[in-house]
């Protein structure tokens, strides 16, 4: 991809909805050389990066993640508040003390951002809505047949969060990661069964999620066979609402 940069002119507020495997991190990492203003957070890199250092919460997430599960609601609203206010884009994480009366946290107004993977639910969506209202929805579509192909074929840079597919999007030196020179390595949840099991779980609880955006008037959706026929679409609809 050439690395035209383009200038946002509204506030992006924008989530990615879509298969395991459908190229949510390969569509944030090209929206993010695209547009400079742009900032993401990867649910999944996050909750990986906690298995990593092995805190509490890596520890619990570890084995719902190899089973294919998700990480339970609250758990999860927990670790995207406080990366949202340690990034700055809002002032305080979700009152949880049920003493206090909540008040809205405050939003950075200028700020524009992907959300990678969160949210999953439609209690997901409605606890984020009190959060920071989200504008911009992209429902990925890509036959799961096709996905099912070439997940064996995709390996990561893990500390980044980089993704690469052997077949369609190698890296520069084989096993190596474009930007640092260090290892890649495939995801232990990319197994067929994990993945497959990863497939039912979306197709269980993103029904609600797509209906709870339908309903706010903010959900499009983008069908390709590759990320390289998603990314020209993605794009000029980006520039259309924001540029
Ligand atoms: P891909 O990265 O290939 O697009 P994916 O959406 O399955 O696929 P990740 O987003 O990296 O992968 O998530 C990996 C795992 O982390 C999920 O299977 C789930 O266990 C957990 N997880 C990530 N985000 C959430 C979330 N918002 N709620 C609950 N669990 C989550
Ligand atoms: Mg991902």
């Amino acid at each position: 991809m050439a690395s035209v940069t383009r200038q946002l002119k509204k506030a992006a507020r924008i989530i990615l909805i879509g298969a395991p495997g459908v190229g949510k991190g390969t569509q944030t990492e090209r929206l993010l050389t695209r547009y400079p203003q742009l900032t993401a957070i990867s649910s999944g890199d996050l909750l990986r990066e906690n298995v990593r250092r092995r805190t509490p919460l890596g520890i619990q997430a570890e084995s719902l993640m190899q089973a294919g599960k998700l990480v339970p609601d609250d758990v999860m609203l927990r670790l995207i508040s406080s990366e949202l206010v340690s990034r700055g884009w809002i002032s305080q994480p979700a009152s949880t003390a049920s003493t206090s009366v909540p008040s809205a946290p405050e939003i950075a107004p200028s700020a524009s951002f992907i959300l990678d993977g969160f949210p999953r639910t439609a209690a997901q969506a409605a606890s984020l809505e009190k959060l920071v209202p989200i504008n911009f929805v992209v429902h990925l579509l890509t036959p799961p047949s096709i996905i099912i192909k070439r997940i064996a074929s995709r390996w990561v840079h893990a500390p980044s969060g980089r993704v690469y597919n052997t077949e369609f999007n190698p890296p520069k030196v084989p096993g190596r990661d474009d930007v640092t020179g260090e290892p890649l390595t495939q995801r232990p949840d990319d197994s067929i069964d994990t993945w497959k099991q990863r497939l039912k779980q979306f197709e269980e609880t993103s029904k609600p999620l797509l209906e709870h955006y339908e309903a706010k008037g903010c959900l499009w959706r983008v069908e390709g066979n590759s990320s390289d026929e998603i990314s020209p679409k993605l794009f000029a609809e980006i520039e259309r609402r924001f540029g």
